[in-house]
């Protein structure tokens, strides 16, 4: 089901009527459906999206697996067993890993079996080679053994970890370290994983330098286009840095029309949505034939962040300010790129907390703020990291969180619960 933009469509960009985060997701992921499957060889599926689910054929294990070197055995011949009563069991076999046994343990019988090996019919318990003792006696083999074992030690039953016919990975699951164990234990040598979705980077801003250029009075590099290709990454898209263009509004909209016709899944495009003089894409969603979703958020820093559809095509328009940018992406980008491979985000993920320190500003708005989680006595703290202002960078490395401080008239003691959106999947530790 799509939902309806609720944006004022006043006839310039200085009247703009906010959204709250959560109405503003909800309105981008409901116009999202997950791309094309396509199949990538195990060993380059790490981090991408299962597109269908896996059951298992057959049962984990798929026969009786000994826990332990030792001696298979009957417990039923063990019953009276003690060190004053030893028993000895004739060992009629060897068995390795990867063999099937040959015979059957009857009464007063035992075989030799390795960790991992095929547990014999008959046997119901593995006694552990440390528990025991060989004999050689003209020509056969005898264990001795004087501690009594309850049926089924050291026997991993058939089916323990699950059943045929079993899901054990659901569609939309990303594909971690666990994940690629099932898969290659269940003979994947090739996954079915949703296409990474192909995120087109465009920066704007007569300010902006490229990176090889010195810098220059008034100029700054273009940091924002890097940061979120890494972004898109972490997201498991594919980014695409398209270029960067002055404040010149005829450019930017040829640029983004070609861009809208492009193979790109998404466009991001950073800087100009202010109400500044300059603030092209202000303009541009105002006048371009696309929908647009909401231009104004109820959030700092960011909320000029704007979003729009043309023919099922998302565009977004981040802040240039790298930390409005950076939250933009989060917020608003990253779950389009999850649900684009399937993933069932509805909200980002929250953690309960308490603010480790004062917070003093007041604010209309909820804030964002970049933060520094962690846990102490079991209980979640956080606290802001560096300088809060949407113009800083350094204190971009050092988030591990963005703290949600509420709209506030006053300063927010230390202890006061707040909540926080981890930023595991930005961050690499
Ligand atoms: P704007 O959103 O265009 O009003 O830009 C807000 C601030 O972000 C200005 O100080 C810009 O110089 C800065 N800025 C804009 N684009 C970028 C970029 N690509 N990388 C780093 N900073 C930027
Ligand atoms: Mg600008």
């Amino acid at each position: 089901m799509q939902l309806e933009p609720v944006i004022d469509r006043s006839p310039n960009k200085y009247h703009r009527r906010a959204m709250t985060v959560e109405q503003a997701r909800a309105l981008l992921l409901s116009r999202v459906q997950p791309a094309e499957a396509v199949e990538v060889e195990l060993a380059d599926a790490f981090g991408r999206r299962l597109a269908s689910s896996v059951r298992t054929e057959e049962p984990i294990p798929h026969f009786r697996r000994s826990g332990m070197d030792g001696y298979a055995v009957r417990t039923s011949d063990l019953t009276h067993v003690s060190t004053a009563v030893p028993v000895e069991l004739e060992v009629i076999e060897h068995i390795p890993c990867g063999f099937e046994p040959e015979h059957k343990i009857t009464a007063g019988k035992a075989a030799r079996i390795m960790t991992g090996g095929m547990v014999p019919e008959g046997a119901d318990a593995v006694m552990m080679q440390e528990m025991t003792e060989l004999i050689e006696s003209e020509g056969r083999s005898f264990v001795r053994i004087q501690k009594k074992v309850e049926s089924g030690t050291n026997i991993t039953p058939i089916g323990e970890e699950a059943l045929g016919g079993t899901v054990v990975l659901e569609a939309g699951e990303r594909i971690g370290v666990g994940h690629t164990a099932i898969l290659a234990s269940l003979g994947y040598g090739r996954v079915p994983v949703y296409r990474k979705p192909k995120v087109a980077i465009l920066s704007t801003g007569s300010e902006l330098l490229q990176l090889s250029d010195p810098l220059q009075m008034g100029k700054i590099r273009n940091s924002n286009a890097y940061m979120l290709a890494a972004q898109v990454v972490a997201a498991g898209g594919q980014p695409q840095l398209v270029g960067q263009i002055p404040d010149d509004y005829p450019r930017a909209e040829r640029m983004l029309y070609e861009l809208l016709s492009s193979d790109a899944d998404l466009i991001v495009t950073t800087g100009g949505v202010s109400v500044g003089d300059y603030d092209i894409m202000a303009d541009f969603f105002l006048r371009w034939e696309g929908t647009t979703l909401f231009n104004k958020i109820a959030m700092r820093p960011g909320s000029p962040t704007t979003a729009g559809s043309w023919r099922n095509k998302l565009l977004f328009g981040l802040s240039g300010n790298p930390s409005a940018c950076f939250v933009g992406f989060e917020l608003f980008v990253r779950p389009v790129i999850q649900q684009l491979q399937g993933a069932g985000v509805n909200d980002a993920k929250i953690v309960t907390c308490r603010l480790a320190v004062d917070y003093k500003k007041v604010n209309a708005y909820p804030r964002y703020v970049r933060g520094y989680w962690y846990s102490n006595g079991g209980q979640h703290y956080a606290e802001p990291v560096g300088r809060d202002k949407s113009s800083a960078i350094l204190s971009l490395k050092d988030a591990n969180c963005l703290i949600v401080i509420p709209p506030t008239k006053t300063d927010i003691p230390a202890g006061e619960i707040v909540q926080l959106i981890p930023l595991d999947g930005a961050m690499l530790t």
